[in-house]
């Protein structure tokens, strides 16, 4: 990629937000937050190294690789050979800020900053005022761009119609700091130009995992996730749900780490299951409703209210009615129907087990595990932060 610039008197935005966006759109990613780390891992030249690691390797203090780097955050270097390394100060315990200094630095990169000013390091001494200046505003617009694109916070605009800096910080993993940037640009968009939305090629690879986020709700009863319109649990059968809305999306953030999976049985695409979940019998033509061989249904239905536990034959469930909404069939993990919260029919027959059983074993399992594998995450809140 070759690129004509040259030194101007002010910062070019637009130049630093396209070039921002062609990284987010070219870095084959699909969910967020965008891993910066991954998008310098995918660039040859480009390295990154933690404060530490440079502290360790050089016998110096922290102290002295700030004066040794000249800065408490993170800095761009170019070494003899053109190769390049990011030095960051994996020490700052704000998550958000520490991604935004090492997005900062792939901005530097990016953006050509050395090759203009034909200086390995860009420090404060290196370079003129003005020059630092423009550099490090653009840098920091490249930054703000790369981790929370508009294009990618209006997809979560048009499902909530509205957001907040919390639901930006939580989903795009930056600092409170920059999600109330962001906040600031879109009001300040709608303000000058009306504008509501931003289409940009990169929503294609997002919509998916945007979609999901914010459609979504996470019953509290069992902790597994199923989507806003869906009345009733289909594991537990409750109403206790917490919503992926704006108002309520970073408890439900929060919340969702403690996501449960249930079992349950593959089906094909006529919501048959493929191979049958009592007898193992693989020999099923796509659309049959019994197994041949121990007469299980294979298809998972609404039956509706049913008697306790059956202790019937195939045919009671054929003829029961259900609700009739998931008349083509329910997922092959649901216990219960999510339109009228009626028995399904794999539950009925005892295919599936209790999800009180289930998490309790679940849970049992965990416990044994050495404590690197639980899947506790924690989240360090953003604050104060810099831009
Ligand atoms: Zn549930
Ligand atoms: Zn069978
Ligand atoms: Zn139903």
């Amino acid at each position: 990629m070759t690129t004509c610039r040259s030194i101007t008197n002010s910062p070019d935005y637009a130049y630093a937000q396209s070039i921002a966006y062609d990284t987010v759109l070219t870095c084959n990613q699909k969910n967020l937050p965008i891993s910066v780390k991954k998008i310098i891992r995918d660039i040859p030249n480009l390295h990154i190294q933690k404060y530490t690691s440079f502290a360790k390797k050089n016998d110096l203090t922290l102290d002295e690789v700030y004066e040794e780097l000249d800065s408490e955050e993170g800095c761009l270097w170019m070494r003899k050979d053109g190769q390049f390394i990011i030095f960051y100060n994996d020490t700052v315990s704000n998550i958000g800020r520490s991604r935004f200094t090492i997005a900062h630095e792939l901005g530097h990169y990016l953006l050509k900053h050395n090759e203009l000013t034909k200086k390995t390091n860009l420090s404060r001494y290196s370079l003129s005022e003005s020059e630092y200046d423009i550099f490090e505003k653009e840098a920091n617009y490249f930054a703000k761009r790369l981790l929370a694109p508009i294009p990618l916070v209006d997809t979560y605009l048009v499902n909530w119609e509205t957001i907040t800096a919390e639901c930006i910080e939580f989903a795009f993993d930056t600092s409170y700091t920059v999600a109330l940037h962001i906040i600031n640009d879109i009001d300040k968009r709608y303000r000058n130009s009306n504008i509501v939305r931003e289409h940009h090629p990169m929503v294609n690879n997002f919509i998916d995992f945007i979609n999901r986020d914010s459609q979504t709700k996470l019953c509290l009863t069992c902790k597994t996730l199923q989507p806003t319109k869906e009345k009733f649990c289909k594991i537990c059968s409750g109403k206790n749900f917490l919503e992926s809305a704006y108002k309520t999306y970073t408890s439900f953030y929060l919340e969702r780490t403690n996501e449960m999976k249930y079992s349950g049985f593959k089906l094909n695409e006529f919501y048959r299951a493929t191979t049958c979940p009592k007898c193992g019998n693989e020999q099923l033509t796509e659309t049959q409703n019994a197994c041949q061989v121990c007469g299980t249904n294979i298809m998972n239905r609404c039956l509706g209210e049913m008697p306790e536990y059956p202790m019937t034959p195939s045919e009671t469930i054929q003829s029961s009615g259900g609700c009739g909404q998931g008349q083509y069939g329910l997922s092959g993990d649901a216990r219960f129907c999510p339109f009228c919260g009626g028995i399904t029919s794999f539950y009925y027959q005892r295919l599936l087990k209790s999800w009180e059983d289930e998490k309790e074993e679940q849970e049992k399992r965990l416990q044994t595990l050495p404590n690197s594998f639980s899947n506790n995450t924690s989240r360090v809140f953003a604050s104060g932060a810099t831009n």
